[in-house]
Formats: structure tokens, C-alpha cells, sequence
């Protein structure tokens, strides 16, 4: 590789023999960055072209000044032949690409591109095509959530079963899968299965009526009704349905008249032919539910999903950070997957810490900034024989703040949200499990965690404290969910 232009004389613009002007030149590499941008992901863009510039066009050879010595290698091979055929899309006579390195043009906004500016952050790619549900009048059912598509679920031995009913149900609704019942752990994939067949189905049948409810929203439907002496038309309404998908019916147990009135919808679908979808955290017949119900479960096809092997977590790491469009060195995935073990929420959540890292310092996770999450997250990453200059920061009590962090973690909603007024259930359980939390092992007073909490009447907080304690009494998937986070940040 010759070089014909010294970096000492670049200092100078106007010493140097050549055909385009400094300011040329940045604009000539400006505009190719934004032909170059849409080919990578947003945080390779960023990391690989950060600070560098176009120092010369000589004579058919493009010289593209690069910050620091590493990139010349990671240039030379991920980046020159497309960098080649978009300078020849400008300039037909460019016929080869030299780089060369530069450390002053590190943060040296005039000499180089300042990337960020150009480039601003845009709002994460959402997946295309939200479905728009028309449900008859009265029907209530969560908008499915288009992220949660068939295509996008990782197959792996402990899923393989799950995901190929959920496929065969997609494309013969009412088939030879009715029911089709779902169980395994939290954190396993069943509402991500259940709510991409609903969209698996919508989408070849548009028209179809498709209901995915959790057992929660289904029983104060039912409460609802009982209350108003509408029973009548909540019945007729779910009559109405083509495929009733149904979550975590574990949470049935003891709510008789919630069961008894499933048990009649179920019948009127199961004799119309239409799909039932259903999941739960064990099998049916571990279920603390009515015999009838549990034999009509037994009717169809079951099938468990279980924790994915070292392989499939390494394939859901390189799915989702893709999603992320966050790039990952594939020695520090290796490191996620080996540590992060117990279920696939786990795995999500330690890379959202590292997108987040990387969002706010646009640092790239490496295996000790990723150790240093775990360490949070109170898993020692290093064992037994490295542990003694853990040991302190492991057993000191975490901060109301990790606290919040640990619990928004758990059920993937932002500290944000859950500190903010939105009363939907989705935040509004984390938030009290925190405030639980934050009583119970963090000695926070009421009165201190309503002002945290968008200054909350005190009493909100109370009563918040003993609705958490008291369902956990009668609520195993809630005793097991706080449990969980208790152990994680280390009270337990
Ligand atoms: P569950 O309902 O069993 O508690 P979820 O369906 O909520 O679990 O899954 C938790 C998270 O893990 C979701 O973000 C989901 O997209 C993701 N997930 C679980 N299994 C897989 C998989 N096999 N492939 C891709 N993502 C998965
Ligand atoms: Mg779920």
C-alpha cells in the first residue's frame, strides 16, 4: 500500500498537492456515510466510522484517514469492497481504497466527521405491519404484540415441539391441535408463541376474530359482568370468537365462577370448531383446576417448553441482538450465554443493559463491561477462586436505586415507567412489587417512597405494600416472580 500524503502535511490543507479541496473531501466522505449507513447496523456504523474523514482522491485511489490502528485491520476486512463500490457509484474512476492512520483525528470534530450529529439517533426500527384488531362490540383483547412473530423465535430441543404445534395451529386454525395447550416456566417464551400464532393467524385471515387475553383480564371481564348482571352478553360476545387465546390459566385456581364460565365458552368454541390456545406454568393435570376443565385441556395437544441449551441461547443472543441492531463481539455472547442460564428473559435482560451501556457511552460491551452486570445482577461470573475481590461489593445491600433497576429488569418495563403515573397492568405490578421491596429490605418509609413515586399519597404505597403480600399468600406465580428478584439482588 503506497501512501502519498503524510499526515504532518495534512495538518496543513493548502501544502497538499491534490485534486479536491479539505472541505471537499468531507463532504464528498459525508455524503458516502450516508450511503454507507443503512448498509450496517447502527452501532457498527458508529463505532467503525466514528472519526474518520476522506484525506485524498489521487489519482484513482480513495485515502480514508482512520482514528486509531485497530480499525485498519477491521477496515481492510469487513469494509473495503463495499466502501470501494459506493465511492465508484460517485466517482466511476476510483479504483482502489487506501486507509491510513491518523490519532489526531480522534475527536477532532474539524478534521473529521462528527458522526452523531450527522446521524442522529432515530427510534429503534419497530417491526412493520402492527395488526389492527376489529373485535365485535364489547370483545376485549390485548393488541398483539407484532414484535412476537413465529419467524422470530428461536428454535431450540427445548421449544422444538412447542413452536411446531404453534405453526401447524397457524395455518389450520380449529385443526387437528384444539386445544392447544402450552406450558413451562416464567421467562420461557409462552406469551411470545401465543401471541405469534394470534398474529401468525390474523395475518392470513384478516378478518378472523382472534382474542388473546391474560386469565387476569378474563376474570374481571367475568367480575365485571357479574357486577353489571351482564353475563348474557359477555357470553354471546365470546361466542363470537374464532380463536381465543388465553394466558397463564394457572392463575384460575380459586376463582370458581371465573372457571365455570371458561368452561362453557370453551365448549362453545371447542363444538364451533374454533381454536383454543392456552398456557400455563406446569401441566394440566398439575393444575389446581376442576377436573372437567383439566380433562378438556388433556383433549388436545400439549406440549412443554423447558430452558434452551448453551446452543439455542447463543442463538437467541445473536436473534435479539440483531433486533437491537446492536453488534456483539462473539466472544463476549459466549460469555452472556455461558451466565446467563435460567431463562430467556435473563438472557434479554443483560443484553438491554448492554445496549444501554452502549446507548449512553457508546462503549462497546466487552466481557468485563458485561461481568460487571452480572456482578450487579449478583452473579459472580468468575466462580469460587476469583471471588474474594467480589466478595464486599456482592454482600453489601443494594441501593433503593439497583433495586428499581433489578425489578424493571425482571419484567422488562423501564424504571421510567414505573416511577411515572401509567396505571396499566403491565407496570403497575412492578411498581408495586418495588415498593414491597423497598419496605420490606430497604427500611424506605411510605411517606419517602410516594414522593419517589411521583409524589403517591402515602397510603397508595401502603396499600400497595399489603396487596403484594397478601396475594402472595394465594398467588404461587407471584410469590415465585418476587422471589426471584429477592434472590437476585441478594435479601434471600
Ligand atoms: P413467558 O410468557 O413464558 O414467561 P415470554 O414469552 O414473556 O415468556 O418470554 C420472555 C422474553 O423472552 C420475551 O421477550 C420473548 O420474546 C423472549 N423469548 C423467549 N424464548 C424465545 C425464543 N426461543 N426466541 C426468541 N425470543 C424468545
Ligand atoms: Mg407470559
Amino acid at each position: 500500500m503506497t501512501l502519498s500524503v503524510s499526515s504532518d502535511a495534512l495538518a496543513d490543507a493548502k501544502t497538499i498537492p491534490r485534486a479536491l479541496s479539505a472541505s471537499a473531501l468531507q463532504d464528498l466522505w459525508l455524503k458516502m456515510l450516508h450511503d454507507i449507513e443503512p448498509k450496517l447496523q447502527r452501532s457498527q456504523f458508529i463505532t467503525w466510522f466514528k472519526d474518520t474523514t476522506l484525506l485524498g482522491l489521487e489519482e484513482g485511489t480513495l485515502i480514508i484517514g482512520l482514528p486509531l490502528p485497530m480499525f485498519l485491520n477491521w477496515h481492510m476486512e469487513h469494509y473495503r469492497g463495499m466502501t470501494l463500490e459506493i465511492a465508484q457509484e460517485r466517482l466511476p474512476d476510483v479504483r482502489q481504497i487506501v486507509y491510513q492512520v491518523d490519532i489526531a483525528l480522534k475527536d477532532n470534530p474539524e478534521r473529521s466527521v462528527n458522526l452523531l450529529d450527522h446521524f442522529p439517533e432515530q427510534k429503534r426500527r419497530k417491526v412493520q405491519g402492527k395488526q389492527e384488531i376489529k373485535l365485535a362490540e364489547g370483545l376485549v383483547s390485548k393488541i398483539l404484540n407484532p414484535r412476537y412473530m413465529l419467524d422470530n423465535f428461536v428454535i431450540g430441543a427445548n421449544n422444538r415441539l412447542a413452536h411446531a404445534a404453534c405453526l401447524s395451529v397457524s395455518n389450520q386454525p380449529g385443526g387437528k391441535y384444539n386445544p392447544l395447550f402450552l406450558y413451562g416456566g416464567v421467562g420461557l417464551g409462552k406469551t411470545h408463541l401465543l401471541q405469534a400464532t394470534g398474529n401468525a393467524i390474523l395475518k392470513q385471515m384478516p378478518r378472523a376474530t382472534v382474542v388473546y387475553t391474560t386469565t387476569e383480564d378474563f376474570t374481571n371481564q367475568v367480575i365485571e359482568a357479574i357486577q353489571h348482571q351482564k353475563m348474557e352478553q359477555f357470553r354471546k360476545r365470546y361466542r363470537l370468537v374464532d380463536v381465543l387465546i388465553i394466558d397463564d390459566v394457572q392463575f384460575l385456581a380459586n376463582k370458581e365462577r371465573t372457571q365455570e364460565e371458561f368452561f362453557h365458552t370453551f365448549n362453545a368454541l371447542y363444538e364451533e370448531r374454533k381454536q383454543v390456545i392456552i398456557s400455563a406454568d406446569r401441566p394440566p393435570q398439575e393444575l389446581n383446576l376442576e377436573d372437567r376443565l383439566i380433562s378438556r385441556f388433556e383433549r388436545g395437544m400439549i406440549a412443554d417448553i423447558s430452558a434452551p441449551d448453551y446452543e439455542t441461547r447463543i442463538a437467541i443472543l445473536t436473534e435479539k441482538a440483531q433486533e437491537y441492531e446492536m453488534f456483539l463481539d462473539q466472544q463476549v455472547l459466549q460469555f452472556i450465554a455461558e451466565h446467563a442460564t435460567r431463562n430467556v428473559r435473563e438472557l434479554e435482560g443483560i443484553l438491554m443493559q448492554a445496549v444501554a451501556l452502549y446507548e449512553l457511552e457508546q462503549r462497546m460491551p466487552t466481557i468485563k463491561s458485561i461481568a460487571d452486570i452480572l456482578r450487579k445482577l449478583n452473579k459472580d461470573p468468575y466462580g469460587q477462586e476469583e471471588r474474594i475481590g467480589f466478595d464486599v461489593q456482592a454482600k453489601r445491600a443494594p441501593t433503593y436505586q439497583e433495586m428499581l433497576e433489578c425489578v424493571s429488569r425482571y419484567f422488562s418495563v423501564s424504571v421510567q415507567d414505573m416511577l411515572g403515573q401509567s396505571r396499566v397492568k403491565e407496570i403497575l405490578l412492578p411498581r408495586q412489587i418495588a415498593m414491597f421491596l423497598g419496605k420490606k429490605y430497604l427500611r424506605a418509609t411510605h411517606v419517602h417512597q410516594g414522593e419517589i413515586f411521583s409524589n403517591r399519597d402515602h397510603t397508595t404505597v401502603m396499600n400497595a405494600c399489603e396487596k403484594i403480600e397478601a396475594k402472595m399468600q394465594t398467588d404461587p406465580q407471584l410469590l415465585r416472580e418476587v422471589r426471584a428478584i429477592e434472590q437476585e439482588l441478594g435479601f434471600v
